[in-house]
């Protein structure tokens, strides 16, 4: 095991496993993962990745056998262990909530009080009750959370939403949404800022994806306006840097290049249309800095 390689944990598979090593991907590292090699060096940069259960993950920084790991914050915020967080990926977004039976009277997490409540997150649970002065008592169960009230384990559930689909299916309501989630990367403390020759394959690997993240949503386009449009079409991009501009054989026009954001794209484009701009091309950015 060569030394200045850095580790990163990520779930074998599940809801975080396609996303952290798509992340990783468009990051331009190239490796091999079929689920079954459970250690895998990439081949083009100094990582190694260790597939395991989303649970461990925040141990196994914490014991040092990865230096890096991707989770969901619940996990981490579960385990309370002392890491840190060095960045939060956004993807993988999702909520702990309280449902209820259809018969259950809530009304605020006051009506908890003195209830049995079936989670498999007992920690995030007990401290949010607390900080609401509710006394109730959290049950723990490690999976098919929904069930609970139905077998008579538990009044009432908290556990991780995205659509509320399967509550419904189970005559459960959601009633409060008290907690929210999505993948962080975690490393044991300090050690971004260590002097640990891994931390720095972490800035370089840090970078890589802030180039990514500042590229998504973004779009490049491409335009022919009449000269004197110059200034109208700036405002219309706006943005803190001029577009670039470049002038034709025909001095009555110039061709513009500027990145949009892409929830402001369909307005730029109608608006630049408006004052005259043809021949409007749109890419896709893949890494950008800024
Ligand atoms: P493992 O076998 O690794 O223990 P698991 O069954 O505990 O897997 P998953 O269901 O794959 O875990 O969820 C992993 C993480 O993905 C959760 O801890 C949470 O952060 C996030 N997650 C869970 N459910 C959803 C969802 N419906 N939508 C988006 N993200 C979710
Ligand atoms: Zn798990």
């Amino acid at each position: 095991m060569s030394e200045n390689v850095l580790r990163i944990a990520v779930q074998k598979s599940g809801r975080l496993s396609e996303k952290s090593l798509e992340l990783i991907r468009s990051c331009g590292i190239d490796f091999y993962a079929d689920g079954r090699v459970l250690r895998q060096r990439a081949s083009n940069f100094p990582i190694e990745f260790l597939f395991v259960r989303d649970d461990d993950i925040p141990t196994y920084v914490y014991d040092g056998v990865a230096d890096i790991g991707i989770v969901g914050k619940n996990e981490f915020d579960e385990k309370g262990l002392e890491l840190d967080i060095v960045k939060d990926l956004g993807f993988s977004k999702c909520r702990l909530s309280i449902a209820v039976p259809h018969d259950f009277a809530y009304d605020g997490l006051k009506s908890l009080e003195g209830k049995r409540i079936a989670t498999s997150y007992p920690n995030i649970l007990t401290k949010i009750l607390l900080e609401n002065g509710v006394s109730a008592e959290p049950v723990f169960v490690s999976g098919s959370v929904e069930i609970t009230p139905q077998v008579g384990i538990a009044d009432v559930i908290c556990d991780i939403v995205s659509t509320g689909t399967t509550l419904r299916m189970n005559g459960l309501e959601e009633v409060e949404q008290i907690y929210f989630s999505s993948a962080v990367m975690i490393s044991r403390k300090g050690f971004s800022s260590s002097t640990d020759e891994k931390a720095s394959i972490l800035f370089r690997l840090l970078e890589r994806i802030d180039a990514v993240n500042l590229a998504k949503n973004k779009k490049y386009i491409l335009f022919n306006l009449p000269a004197g449009k110059l200034d109208e079409s700036a405002a219309i991009i706006g943005g803190l840097k001029s577009p670039t501009v470049t002038p034709l054989m025909d001095k009555n026009w110039l061709s513009v290049q500027a990145v949009v954001s892409e929830d402001r794209f369909w307005s730029v484009f109608e608006e630049l249309k408006g004052i005259g701009a043809e021949g409007i091309l749109v890419l896709d950015i893949e890494k950008m800095t800024e």
